[in-house]
């Protein structure tokens, strides 16, 4: 029988991999990615200063380990260049590989801030361990970092940063933080939580050239105004791997579309993860891809099966305010109810008629599980 070949093996790729093996021990599956295939979690990238931990400290599980678990073949250093979906084979650089049912678990590139200067070769972002590894080497022995964006992995890096010990901007056009996440004024408290811990905040301008000076940058902001640093994290967002699906003639989307059944417009070919548009939603966290697999791994063990997303609340990792979010759809009819005391938040979104449609909690109320629990509750699924 041809393999399962599974593209990626970001916690996409692997829990789909791990879920499918406790459904059938025998089929060929075969796992590809061009990275060296240590299994690690993604969101730890952004709390690694402050545990101290270095990108070996940060994988969970060498390849081999990965190979005994999932019983795969795992092909580390690996890029499918093109998919031939008539011989469904794929291309890799100089060999070919015929798959049964393929599963595209690509995840997502970051976005390139599109910068002038002679200094954006110092311009870093990390999404993934080697980026980390990176990023580490290039900061040792340097005190100031500027990150460009507000945003989650902005705000999640300013805090593990400073709390590392560095000195640390953040540079962000909107005038507040988390802006397409949170109501005003819980943007507010994490910006005071942050700005506590020594983090300084640009609100209002765009970054729009990176110049080298001496050892360190000077960061130019569309105002005219210049920050000086040692090195630039960018942060501005992320956007799924569609690249591959499109030239292989797959209906994409913001992301490769999938129905409920996580299968493309092709029926042998699927997708999950950060690179997946499921059913419109283009859901960049862990909670949706986890839900994706199990459902995925019982479709491709025989048992069609089509996904289910509850209400799933994101927790950012800003010790220094925590936040619990789910956040609401930009344009969604309705209003923000908000009870606040400093950093402490409670804001809820309720629609016209009054349904509990998405919440934002900072600080105290973010720390107490009841509170999320109790609101979660009341929220509609994502995908019911
Ligand atoms: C700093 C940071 C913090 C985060 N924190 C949180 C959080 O707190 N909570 C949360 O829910 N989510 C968080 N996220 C998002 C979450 O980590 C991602 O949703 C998730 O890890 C995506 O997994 P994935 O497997 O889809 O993608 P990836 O982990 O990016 O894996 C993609 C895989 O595809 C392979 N690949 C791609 N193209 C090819 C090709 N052509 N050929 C071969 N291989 C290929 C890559 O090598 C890789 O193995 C965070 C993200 C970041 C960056």
């Amino acid at each position: 029988m041809k393999p399962i070949v599974i593209i990626g093996t970001g916690l996409a790729g692997y829990t789909l991999a791990k879920e499918f093996r406790k459904l059938d021990a025998e089929r060929p599956l075969v796992l590809l990615t061009c990275d060296d295939g240590r299994n690690y979690s993604k969101p730890m990238l952004s709390t690694g200063y402050a545990k101290g931990k270095d990108a070996d400290g940060l994988a969970m599980g060498s390849v081999e380990q990965m190979r005994e678990q999932v019983k795969a073949d795992i092909r580390t250093g690996v890029r499918v260049n093109a998919i031939d979906r008539t011989a469904k084979t794929l291309m890799l650089d100089g060999d070919t590989l015929e798959y049964g049912e393929l599963v595209l678990a690509l995840g997502a590139d970051v976005f390139r801030p599109d910068l002038g200067g002679d200094g954006v070769a110092r311009v870093l972002s990390v999404n993934d361990l080697d980026d980390y590894a990176k990023f580490r080497a290039a900061a040792m022995g340097k005190k100031k970092i500027i990150i460009i964006g507000g945003g989650l992995i902005g705000c999640e890096f300013a805090n593990d940063l400073s709390t590392g010990g560095y000195q640390v901007d953040v540079v962000e056009p909107v005038g507040r933080v988390l802006p397409s996440l949170l109501p005003e004024r819980a943007s507010e408290a994490v910006a005071n939580g942050l700005s506590a811990l020594g983090v300084t905040f640009h609100f209002g301008h765009s970054v729009k050239g990176v110049w080298e000076k001496g050892d360190g940058v000077e960061v130019e902001l569309s105002n005219g105004e210049r920050i000086a640093g040692d090195l630039v994290l960018s942060a501005i967002g992320l956007r799924p791997r569609t690249s591959l699906a499109a030239d292989a003639g797959l209906e994409v989307g913001r992301g490769i579309k999938v129905n409920r059944f996580l299968t493309t417009s092709d029926a042998n070919v699927h997708a999950l993860g950060d690179c997946a548009e499921v059913d419109g939603k283009v859901l960049l966290y862990v909670l949706p891809l986890m839900a994706a697999a199990r459902a995925l791994a019982k479709t491709l063990a025989g048992d069609a099966t089509a996904v289910q997303y509850p209400a799933m609340p994101v927790q950012i990792k800003t010790p220094a305010c925590p936040v619990v979010v789910s956040p609401v759809a930009p344009g969604t009819p309705g209003a923000w109810e908000v009870e606040a005391e400093g950093n402490d938040v409670k804001a809820l979104f309720r629609s016209p008629a009054g349904e509990l449609l998405g919440f934002a909690l900072t600080g105290a109320p973010a720390g107490s599980g009841a509170v999320k629990m109790e609101l979660t509750k009341q929220l509609p699924p994502i995908l019911g």
